[in-house]
């Protein structure tokens, strides 16, 4: 089964035959490429670019990656292997790709062994109205025909 994806500008979309090991990866570079805690990868095999191609940033002599020139979201780490790796945050259904390895251990950031036990925040009428008011301007998760929309142009 074929799985798609792409960034949240929709301007570069892409599909791939199969999903191999996914992963998380707590190097240093990982966090700064992901802007996050940790990088989190899938193998994409038979991956092809069905709207747009990435930019890529050559992070090391040994890695490029690739993100949307338009948006900034990270999608892609090739290292020149079997299978360029995908950001499992850009899947249409990153559910189907969960993480079964953890990489790097000597940079994990110190706070990331209990982040699963943070509180989590109360609902408010505050928090409420805002989320009822958020309009998205992301690609859906699904491939268009068209995109933007006319709305959005
Ligand atoms: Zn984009």
């Amino acid at each position: 089964m074929s799985v798609t994806g792409g960034c949240q500008c929709g301007a570069v979309r892409y599909r791939a035959e199969s999903l191999g090991r996914a992963s998380i990866c707590h190097c240093r570079m990982c966090q700064k490429a992901f802007g996050s805690f940790f990088g989190p990868l899938v193998a994409a095999r038979g991956l092809v670019w069905t709207r747009g191609e990435p930019a890529r940033f050559a992070s090391s002599n040994k890695v490029e990656r690739g993100f949307c020139a338009g948006c900034g979201t990270p999608l892609t780490y090739d290292y020149g292997g079997d299978a360029v790796e995908v950001a499992i945050g850009t899947l249409d259904e990153p559910g189907r790709a969960a993480p079964v390895i953890q990489l790097n251990p000597a940079d994990k950031l110190p706070f990331y062994d209990t982040l699963h036990a943070l509180p989590w925040r109360e609902a408010n009428p505050s928090s409420e109205a805002f989320l009822s008011s958020v309009a998205s301007n992301q690609h859906p998760d699904h491939d268009t025909n068209r995109w933007p929309p006319e709305a959005l142009k």
